[in-house]
């Protein structure tokens, strides 16, 4: 979702006749768009932000944007003790970007406003459909920062795909409970089959569906359209009912279970979120979620230690000692590492339909990764009989 609105934020800036560059010493603007969900994340972008200084300072008219979640929360804290930053553009604010820009007097908008060559070589089009959410899982800072869910309007949002997709074959539709999407009526399934019948989409992925929001008329819209791709990447957190209700998740651990077996029907490969080491988790806790782990057999997963946000439930409890939460982790990462290649070695004889990202390499449906000698047309969609698998790639 970052990497989106950066990509927003970027067109806005290619309006002020900037251009793109990862040499900093080329550079007139750093634009540094934060994230704040875990602490560490937060103590990257500020310290990155410290460093600039001596880089704003080398060459007079240079500038920098801190801007996103990090700067939403320590907006008055960064005003203060990092006066290097020209501009601080919180989340919440991000739609209001282009005239931060213009009232800052900073920037100048151009005529002939330079056009975005980056985005334009990637397979994946990324498109936001709602901001905000409105869940209030106890640990996390999402709704502090980014504020209610809202739903952008089909309209928009089609328009926004059609766009994107005569560049981009894939699209990946965004929001972070992009399943709770609704607009006046309009839902998520009515969303996903649309954008399935733009012609020049190939295929379509979205991120982060929330296992409460899944519904029926999510089945049957994925049994009806073969562009819908056979991957969901679905946070679980925790394996166990009673820390999730502690996290306010919503569902129990069987309820999920339940989901990933009527995916894998539908021969979906899962991939997740968990976080170890949430304050009330035993080692009992623990255990079954590696239980559940095991039974789901993900394909991948992004597994956090608990990371106390200031201001969230959980933040007032009392932490596990780091000695036990990075043991959990390390035993959780093998098992997931198990888990990977299992489900990476269970394609070898299928045919798989290769979206290639690269002349030499592309996804299968299933968000596997594909590597072949042979050179092919980056955004061509091919089927491929799978002959091997080293556990990390498919050959
Ligand atoms: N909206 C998505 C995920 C958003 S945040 C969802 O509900 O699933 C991405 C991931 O960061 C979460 O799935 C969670 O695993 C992790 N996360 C969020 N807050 C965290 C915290 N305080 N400590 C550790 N991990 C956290
Ligand atoms: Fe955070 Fe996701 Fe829960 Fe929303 S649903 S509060 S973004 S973890």
């Amino acid at each position: 979702m970052n990497e989106a609105d950066s990509e927003e934020m970027l067109l806005h800036l290619f309006g002020f006749g900037y251009q793109k560059t990862s040499v900093l010493n080329e550079a007139d603007l750093v634009l540094i768009n934060t994230c704040t969900i875990r602490d560490h994340a937060e103590h990257r972008a500020l310290s990155y932000l410290g460093r600039l200084a001596k880089w704003k300072a080398e060459k007079q008219g240079r500038k920098i944007i801190f801007a996103g979640c990090a700067a939403e929360r320590l907006g008055k804290l960064v005003q203060k003790r990092f006066p290097q930053a020209d501009i601080i553009c919180g989340a919440k604010s991000l739609d209001k970007f282009p005239e931060i820009l213009e009232k800052s007097s900073l920037f100048k908008p151009i005529k002939t406003a330079n056009t975005p060559k980056e985005a334009s070589k990637k397979v994946t089009g990324q498109v936001s459909i709602m901001r905000g959410c409105s869940c209030k899982c106890a640990y996390c800072i999402v709704p502090y920062v980014r504020g209610e869910a809202s739903s952008i309007s089909p309209e928009i949002v089609l328009e926004n795909c059609r766009q994107k997709a005569k560049t981009h074959p894939e699209i990946m539709l965004l929001g972070q409970t992009v399943n709770a999407y609704n607009y006046k009526g309009f839902t998520f399934a009515k969303l996903l089959e649309e954008v399935c019948k733009i012609p020049e989409v190939k295929r379509v992925r979205f991120l982060s569906p929330h296992p409460v929001f899944i519904k029926d008329d999510f089945y049957k819209v994925v049994q009806d359209n073969k562009k819908i791709a056979r991957h969901l990447h679905l946070p679980l957190q925790s394996g166990s009912t009673k820390v999730l209700k502690d996290m306010k998740r919503l569902y129990t651990a069987e309820e999920y279970f339940e989901i990933i077996k009527n995916l894998k029907q539908l021969d979906f490969l899962i991939s997740t979120d968990i976080i170890v080491g949430y304050p009330t988790e035993t080692e009992e806790d623990f255990k079954q979620t590696l239980e559940l782990v095991k039974k789901c057999n993900f394909s991948f997963a992004y597994c956090f230690k608990f990371s106390p946000r200031e201001g969230t439930p959980a933040a007032e409890l009392k932490e596990i000692p780091q000695k036990i939460v990075e043991n959990r982790l390390n035993i959780l990462l093998n098992e997931i590492r198990e888990c990977s290649a299992l489900a990476y070695k269970s394609r070898i004889g299928q045919k798989e339909e290769i979206l290639f990202e690269t002349k030499n390499s592309g996804r299968t449906s299933g968000n596997l990764w594909y590597r072949t000698n042979t050179l092919e047309k980056v955004g061509t969609i091919k089927e491929i009989l799978i002959k091997d698998s080293n556990g990390k790639i498919l050959k």
